[in-house]
């Protein structure tokens, strides 16, 4: 029987550099994907605006993920049969796993007068610091800005400071998870459930699928856990994130979006479709 791929992504320090941003090192495994015609699913924690960028920038019309699986979005008509979703945004239909954007503010903000440390999420910041911190221009930090389920954040104390903030998130009944960059504040949504609902739906479209996801740090867990061959690419240094182990996992042989091409290279004529 006859089976399709689908490639899951991760974008920062995955198949962008974690510096320059840049996809290039991937190109030739993209032009293979797409001339494979196989869905590629960003799923990243960069905002609806962000991930819209760099689909543009990609020539990408298959549905994501954004917001470490806030939200899913599929473009409307791409599948020609009926699915739930809650609201439709622009021309997406959206599957939302996660919880509005003001709630974690105000849980943040909360969780700062709690305690004395110097805690900082993405709203307290002015666009030209967090420019400083990520090396985004001005611009790409207003479609950053433009948040709706996940607030990332940035923490300066002691290991034990850091243990009490993320024990007043899951007081909260709020979840924490780590990016390359941020630690982020979320609702109970994760990438692997994301990936999961959205696996299910492309499995009415597409039939037998095989999946396969690639990313480089804690919050890709989930989703690295939830597809049939997880990749695991270097982290800047040419070393892999030491908490992620899943079984089957493939070890990329290189950073970000040089590991990403080798691995997929490799990987696609060895899947049978
Ligand atoms: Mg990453």
């Amino acid at each position: 029987m006859r089976s399709s791929i689908v490639i899951f992504t991760d974008l920062d320090g995955t198949l962008l550099d974690s510096v320059s941003y840049s996809w290039k090192a991937a190109i030739p495994a993209l032009n293979l994907i797409k001339g494979k015609a196989i869905p590629l699913i960003l799923c990243s924690s960069k905002t609806r605006a962000e991930i819209e960028a760099h689909r543009q920038q990609l020539d990408n019309h298959d549905p994501f993920i954004s917001e470490n699986g806030g939200g899913i979005f599929i473009p409307d008509g791409y599948f020609d049969f009926s699915f739930s979703f809650q609201k439709k945004v622009a021309n997406y239909l959206v599957i939302e796993l996660g919880i509005p954007y003001p709630r974690l503010r105000e849980a943040l903000l909360m969780i700062v007068q709690q305690m004395s440390t110097d805690l900082k999420g993405y709203g307290d910041l002015s666009a030209s610091e967090i420019a400083a911190q990520t090396g985004l221009s001005l611009e790409e930090v207003q479609l950053a800005k433009q948040r709706e389920y996940d607030e990332p954040f940035v923490f300066v104390g002691s290991d034990k400071q850091k243990k009490r903030v993320l024990q007043l998130i899951e007081q909260k009944g709020l979840y924490w998870t780590r990016g390359s960059r941020y630690y982020h504040l979320l609702g109970a949504n994760d990438k692997g459930k994301a990936v999961k609902i959205l696996t299910g739906i492309l499995r009415q479209k597409l039939g037998r699928i095989t999946t396969v996801a690639l990313g480089d740090s804690p919050n890709d867990l989930p989703m690295l856990e939830a597809v049939d061959y997880p990749i695991l690419v270097q982290r800047p240094g040419k070393v892999y994130e030491e908490t992620i182990r899943c079984s089957g996992l493939i070890r990329a042989q290189g950073v970000g979006p040089e590991g990403w091409n080798a691995a997929i290279i490799q990987l696609l004529p060895r899947i049978r479709d």
